[in-house]
């Protein structure tokens, strides 16, 4: 923590931010990372950085109120020793300032600020956008393959512009344009392009392993990461020539300075031989992966055979816990898995900035035709919340009703009533509304909820209870162990498809 602040301090220019309800987003173009602050905080940041280079002794001088109050020097002096710890202001070395600096900052200081009327944020942070639901690739887990036939126009590139200026007109912060296949679309580039220029940090996923030089040059330009699908099968199956490609991409992204991350998807298998896996991926050169839960892929056949059980889950976070222990290595999870953090606590939880499910709060998705949707895992006609081509973007936020559902899920009955709602680290967790039944209540697929205590009834101990059914061996033992009942349990229950996709498809 910072003790002393240099006489000058300026806005960082890796920040935008954002007005909100209850004061502001700060969002760092570098690290994707998104700070909350208070209406306080968001009106000494706000002028702060239309001052450019600010005297901390004359702001603290500044009569700067909130609600007609004072906000007092020491508030002040604590909300920017924070922000400078957080990088948001940079402290200047000692200079000269001439008197026009000190007129901006005083007349700044003065400006109000009409805070947006919606308690919801005013805008997502990250918008997802399958630019094309083709590819070549036939990978036997894709989801995309439920949505595919429901879409068969794709945006071309003017009408894609269009897309992109009414998200950065609201305020987006970040594009993850995926598919399908994206690279299939010449335009890629150009729209990357466009992203950029109008202040969109812009991110790619890929399931090629071979991408020509002149493409990744081109997209260096505009982009910082590109992610890439591994197909773990190929890895375990020690293909060397599938190896060689990986090889020769990361080296090919590291020439173009782009960040090279792998995503990879949490199968049973991927799971059980993720040590084997990890190692080829790090000889090969990654050194950033996110792990994605496996989400049901079309066919059912390979669900049930792949699906993670629990003891698969535990096992994941077992590793989990040993690779965090290397501190090279940057593992993200994905939003379904927040169950994984389960264990933090409410504070760390939310310094951290976990959120769980944010669909349709924090993020929507776009399918190819403009469409929208709460998350790219929800698509499809049950779930479209408008279209982005043909009506505006603050309609769709703020008034369809499919977003508002996703967005207030918590207070659903179908969540509330079930684990999910009576589990202690619902506000950072949630559950994943893809394996719900009706896609709105809890998560079957979580490995251990935390009940609140109020929800705790040890009278009604349903796996005693079955153990009572079946009966004790001579000597008192039950002739079932409680993890046994427990796997069948899980398998009555959570074997076979979320209801809502049976219905979809
Ligand atoms: S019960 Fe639900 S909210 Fe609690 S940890 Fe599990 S998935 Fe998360
Ligand atoms: S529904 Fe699942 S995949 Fe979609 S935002 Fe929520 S947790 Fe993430």
């Amino acid at each position: 923590m910072s003790h002393i602040i240099s006489k000058f301090i300026k806005f960082s220019s890796n920040i935008r931010i954002r007005k909100e309800n209850f004061g502001g987003l700060l969002f760092n173009k570098s690290t994707g990372d998104v700070i909350e602050v208070d209406r306080e905080a968001f009106i000494v940041i706000s002028i702060i950085s239309a001052s450019e280079i600010v005297d901390m002794d004359a702001l603290l001088e500044l009569p700067i109120s909130y609600k007609g109050r004072m906000i007092g020097k020491k508030s002040i002096r604590k909300i920017i020793l924070r922000l400078i710890d957080l990088g948001i202001f940079e402290s200047m070395p000692k200079g000269f300032l001439n008197e026009e600096s000190y007129r901006r900052l005083e007349e700044n200081s003065r400006m109000t600020i009409k805070w947006p009327a919606y308690t919801h944020l005013s805008a997502p942070e990250t918008v997802h956008w399958a630019l094309t639901y083709k590819c070549g690739e036939d990978c036997p887990d894709c989801y995309m393959e439920r949505h595919k036939r429901e879409f068969t126009s794709e945006l071309n590139t003017q009408e894609a512009f269009k897309l992109i200026d009414k998200i950065s007109d609201a305020e987006v912060f970040q594009l993850a344009i995926g598919g399908g296949e994206p690279f299939l679309r010449d335009d890629l580039e150009a729209l990357a392009a466009y992203a950029h220029k109008k202040g969109l940090v812009t991110h790619i996923t890929t399931g090629r392993y071979e991408i020509e030089s002149r493409r990744l040059q081109e997209l260096s330009k505009y982009i910082k990461v590109l992610q890439i699908g591994i197909k773990t099968e190929e890895l375990l199956n020690s293909n060397a020539k599938t190896n060689e490609k990986l090889k020769a991409l990361v080296a090919q992204l590291n020439e173009f300075n782009i960040i090279t991350g792998a995503n990879l998807i949490m199968t049973g298998s991927t799971i059980k031989n993720l040590d084997y896996i990890m190692e080829v991926l790090l000889e090969l050169g990654f050194k950033r992966f996110t792990f994605l839960r496996y989400k049901p892929p079309v066919k059912v056949g390979r669900w049930l055979k792949e699906k993670p059980y629990k003891d698969d889950i535990w096992l994941l976070e077992n590793k989990l816990d040993k690779l965090k222990e290397n501190e090279k290595l940057h593992i993200r999870i994905d939003c379904a898995f927040a169950f994984l953090q389960r264990e933090l606590s409410q504070q760390i939880a939310e310094d951290s900035g976990f959120k769980g499910c944010t669909a349709g709060e924090r993020i929507i998705s776009l399918a190819p035709d403009g469409s929208v949707f709460p998350c790219s895992q929800l698509t499809g006609a049950s779930f479209n919340a408008g279209n982005l081509l043909i009506d505006d973007f603050d309609t769709i936020w703020n008034k369809s009703s499919i977003l508002k559902k996703y967005r207030g899920f918590r207070t659903n009955k179908s969540f509330k009533n079930d684990d999910c709602g009576k589990c202690t680290v619902k506000n950072f967790c949630g559950g994943c509304r893809v394996f719900a039944s009706d896609a709105i209540g809890s998560d079957p697929g979580c490995p251990d909820p935390l009940y609140e205590d109020k929800y705790i009834d040890e009278e009604n101990d349903v796996i005693a209870e079955i153990q009572d059914d079946i009966g004790y061996t001579d000597a008192g033992f039950p002739y079932a162990r409680r993890e046994d009942i427990e796997k069948w349990l899980e398998e009555e229950n959570d074997r076979g498809y979320p209801a809502w996709i049976n219905s979809t498809r």
